[in-house]
């Protein structure tokens, strides 16, 4: 058989140079990592090729024997890691396990309270364009603009005047612990369900190192990729569902959602659990956060502001509203230097979704690569170097050559695999 680049040059040539860009530029989307090989060979395994709708022990298709043993291992895994009783390893993606969490809880047309995209929630916590937004009606709550910290009492007070069927919390852009207790007091208080979406924070959650919403909520959906470094995916967990929730749960993700699951996504979720039991996990969750601090200390002693001024997890957000300079410039000049960073909206900004006057910085894929707190220090230096002269409307050109070159050296110290994973030639 002709093997990928033998075959297929162009896509052989595109991965090569994904793999190069991965390489060579510093990674500070909060929420990308860097699988290890174990996940991705377990992911490029002929499991592709095996259709097995249903669940381990109860498939519509012949020959599932191993792939049973498979995803078997995954859901065991998946429960001891969260402290969970009931795990569902097959949706494909974050999104796809909210949109089964909600099938499970809530019918359409029903009321949802979830945090807003322009305060750090998620498009599928209810946003108009999104299924959340458009099958349900949805109300959105967001953060204190003085404090930057999510306005429990505003949630509250929503949740007492719309009465919703399902509250949803978790976020993809807030640096700070979460109350799920006060969540789930406010949910029980008017005899709503709480989801949380534990996406960003699961691998701190598996660390023990950010609070576990297992106990609160009655239904956490996570994925599998970020702070947790698995494969793509997503993973639907409660640790006090009965008989009838955990059917409909199921039920919701396959047939309602889903068909055939990936199977060997699951293979590599099942590995991926298995890594984030040890302890070098534990250790890798600790320098996420350390390192993550020692960069919003940089941003504030160079004095930008910081919203809610500093984190407790693995990103933090700095407003550029003071400085008159635009996420989206800023999030330019930086690639342009290297750095990959991506845009966010802030509380107060003036600016559209689209332009936003903040950046969201994630330290997940630094640590995996070997940063330390020195290094992530000395990088949030480079990033204040080149805001500083966007700030006084300078020519960014030369600032973005010199930290280029100081990216390169770093990068070339830290090399993300030790190989090149996927060498093909042209
Ligand atoms: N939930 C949260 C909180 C997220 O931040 C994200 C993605 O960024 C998702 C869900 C969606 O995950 P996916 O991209 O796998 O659909």
């Amino acid at each position: 058989q002709v093997g990928l680049a033998a075959f297929d040059s162009q896509v052989a040539a595109a991965i090569a140079d994904e793999v190069a860009r991965q390489e060579a530029h510093i990674e500070l989307i909060a929420s990308e990592n860097y699988a290890s090989r174990a996940v991705m060979e377990a992911q490029g395994t002929q499991l592709t090729n095996k259709y097995a709708e249903g669940y381990p022990g109860r498939r519509y298709y012949g020959g599932c024997e191993h792939v049973d043993v498979v995803e078997q291992l995954a859901i065991d895994r998946a429960c001891d890691l969260f402290g969970a009783d009931y795990a569902n390893v097959q949706p494909h993606s974050g999104a796809q396990a909210n949109a089964a969490a909600f099938m499970a809880l809530v019918k359409p047309g029903d009321t949802v309270l979830g945090m807003s995209l322009a305060h750090g929630g998620h498009l599928t916590h209810g946003a108009a364009p999104n299924f959340s937004g458009k099958h349900y009606h949805a109300v959105q709550y967001g953060l204190n603009p003085e404090t930057g910290e999510i306005d429990y009492d505003e949630v509250e007070r929503l949740a007492r005047s719309h009465k919703p069927k399902m509250i949803i919390a978790g976020f993809s852009a807030y640096a700070r612990v979460v109350d799920w207790r006060r969540f789930r007091s406010i949910a029980d208080e008017v005899g709503a369900w709480l989801m949380v979406d534990m996406a960003h924070v699961a691998g701190l959650v598996a660390a023990g190192l950010y609070p576990s919403p297992l106990p609160h909520a009655h239904v956490v959906t996570t994925t599998t990729h970020k702070t947790l470094r698995g494969p793509r995916g997503g993973l639907i967990l409660s640790a006090n569902a009965d008989e009838t929730l955990v059917k409909k749960l199921n039920a919701a993700v396959f047939p309602g959602q889903q068909g055939g699951p990936l199977m060997h996504v699951i293979a590599a979720k099942a590995v991926a659990f298995k890594e984030a039991m040890s302890q070098a996990f534990v250790q890798y969750q600790q320098r996420v956060l350390d390192n993550a601090r020692a960069m919003a200390a940089v941003f504030l002693e160079r004095g930008y502001d910081v919203v809610s001024g500093g984190t407790d997890d693995h990103l933090f957000l700095v407003s550029l509203i003071k400085q008159g300079v635009t996420g989206k410039d800023a999030d330019a000049a930086l690639g342009r230097a290297h750095i990959t960073v991506n845009k966010n909206a802030v509380p107060n900004d003036p600016e559209s979704p689209f332009v936003t006057s903040g950046l969201r910085i994630g330290t997940p894929a630094v640590t995996s690569r070997g940063f330390d707190e020195s290094e992530c220090a000395e990088l949030a230096d480079w990033i204040c170097d080149i805001l500083d002269v966007l700030a006084e409307r300078g020519n960014t050109q030369a600032v973005e050559a010199e930290v280029r070159d100081k990216v390169a050296a770093v990068c070339a110290r830290h090399p993300v695999y030790e190989a090149p994973v996927a060498a093909a030639s042209r």
